[in-house]
């Protein structure tokens, strides 16, 4: 156990020591989503008619999206659920039968926690689904939640922080006749008060107009708060209570890493700790734009990212969202058109050109086909599309390997290009591992 973990902290000490001071003074991982002032999210309890009835139509309207907690031998509409579902709506659980947690054996916890996790699964056709909301706000056994469960609601009533201190019983405020928020003013007065604390505002909703749901709130009442939330868009993150979990846990979390650094290139790669199959939200970064880098290139896995760049004390920042642990990033100063264009060029999901191994190290294998013989000319690019390496030969019509020896090159990232008489075969990277 020791020798692992000395060659991990080792690993870390010496990232540290080369780059201590860019990380933190380059980078800045957004509180919220799209650096946002206040996440907001609406949950519904108990499968109330209109929750689906009217509440979904509306935040489809808006494009936001919700967390209905389902009982699910409370007769659910799982057709409706499954179209929420189809529309990025989080169906969570709320429990088999909504009792008192605190009063069950484990055995009946178990089957309450396990059981309406498999119904909903089986049901919608999703993955489990990984928050529940205690029925009565009363939280159970919390060794048994865990195992099921990545983050539970409860309903103390008050904005959370901008990291919850208890993930397995999250905040909420009730809304509708029996709850503080009733009326727009209540609802528009939490939200700025998340805004204000750089929080997060759970509602709490349960039965819509005259559903006979408890605590009844008008959808008029609803559509009004989602207008405020809306002309006020830059300020408000409104999402699931999924999304928010994870967002918070990956920003926590994440660890970015410059792994090459040059005066018109930079490549990072932007890590978590936590588990891939679950935690996979895009959480918001911003990195300085480096003097001399009038227009840029943003790219993943060969593609351009969504950025947008804003300005802060005259320091200007590109703004982009990434998922943790996805791949590495490459900010590259774009000073020759001409590398652009032939990125835009390729197209990888033909899967025409590909190197194995990739990353290599000396060798590498490149397969085409031609239909007809012809003269092959292997053209490879630094990553500011200056040309390093060619070779040309003929090869016959067919499948071929082409044998790349990068004795010339020194270690990093290259472009190719495969061209021959007729036209271009294709356009790939590859890492030179030296
Ligand atoms: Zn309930």
């Amino acid at each position: 156990m020791i020798k692992p973990l000395i060659f991990f902290l080792s690993f870390f000490i010496l990232l540290y020591n080369i780059f201590p001071q860019s990380i933190s003074e380059n980078y800045k991982v957004a509180d919220w989503f799209n650096f946002k002032d206040a996440a907001i999210t609406y949950t519904f309890d108990d499968n109330c008619t209109n929750q689906l009835k009217k509440v979904v139509p509306i935040f489809d309207e808006y494009n936001y999206k919700l967390t209905l907690f389902t009982v699910t031998n409370w007769n659910p509409d799982w057709e409706g659920l499954r179209k929420a579902a189809g529309n990025d709506h989080e169906i969570a659980s709320h429990t088999v039968s909504h009792p008192f947690l605190d009063k069950l054996t484990e055995n009946e916890l178990e089957s309450e926690l396990k059981n309406s996790a498999e119904l909903i699964h089986a049901n919608i056709g999703k993955e489990e689904p990984l928050t529940i909301a205690y029925p009565y706000c009363r939280p159970g056994k919390l060794s048994l939640i865990k195992k099921y469960y990545i983050a539970a609601r409860g309903c103390q009533g008050y904005i959370e922080k901008k990291t919850p201190s208890d993930f397995y019983n999250i905040s909420s405020i009730i809304c509708g006749s029996e709850g503080p928020v009733k009326t727009v003013n209540d609802f528009n007065a939490r939200a700025e008060e998340a805004a204000r604390l750089k929080g997060w505002c759970v509602y709490l909703l349960h039965g819509i107009d005259d559903d006979g749901g408890y605590s009844p709130l008008s959808s008029d009442t609803l559509r009004k708060s989602l207008d405020y939330l809306k002309n006020n868009e830059d300020r408000f993150w409104v999402d699931n209570f999924i999304n928010v979990v994870k967002y918070i846990r990956e920003r926590n979390s994440l660890i970015i890493n410059e792994t090459y650094q040059s005066n018109d290139t930079i490549i990072f790669t932007v890590n978590d700790t936590l588990d891939d199959n679950v935690y996979d939200f895009p959480v918001t970064l911003r990195r300085k734009i480096p003097a001399g880098y009038q227009s840029f290139l943003l790219l993943q896995k060969n593609k351009e990212l969504t950025s947008k760049v804003i300005q802060e004390n005259e320091q200007n920042y590109v703004v982009f969202n990434v998922i943790p642990d996805s791949s590495e990033i490459i900010f590259i100063k774009n000073e020759t058109v001409k590398i652009k264009d032939e990125l835009k060029d390729r197209d990888f999901k033909s899967g025409r050109l590909n190197n194995y191994p990739n990353p290599f190290n000396n060798s590498t294998n490149i397969t085409f086909s031609l239909n007809e013989p012809d003269v092959v000319k292997l053209t490879i690019y630094d990553i500011l599309g200056r040309q390093v390496d060619s070779i040309s030969k003929i090869y016959a019509s067919g499948l071929h390997r082409l044998v790349y020896y990068a004795d010339k090159l020194t270690g990093g990232i290259y472009f190719y290009t495969l061209d021959t008489s007729r036209g271009r075969l294709g356009v790939s990277k590859m890492s030179l591992l030296k």
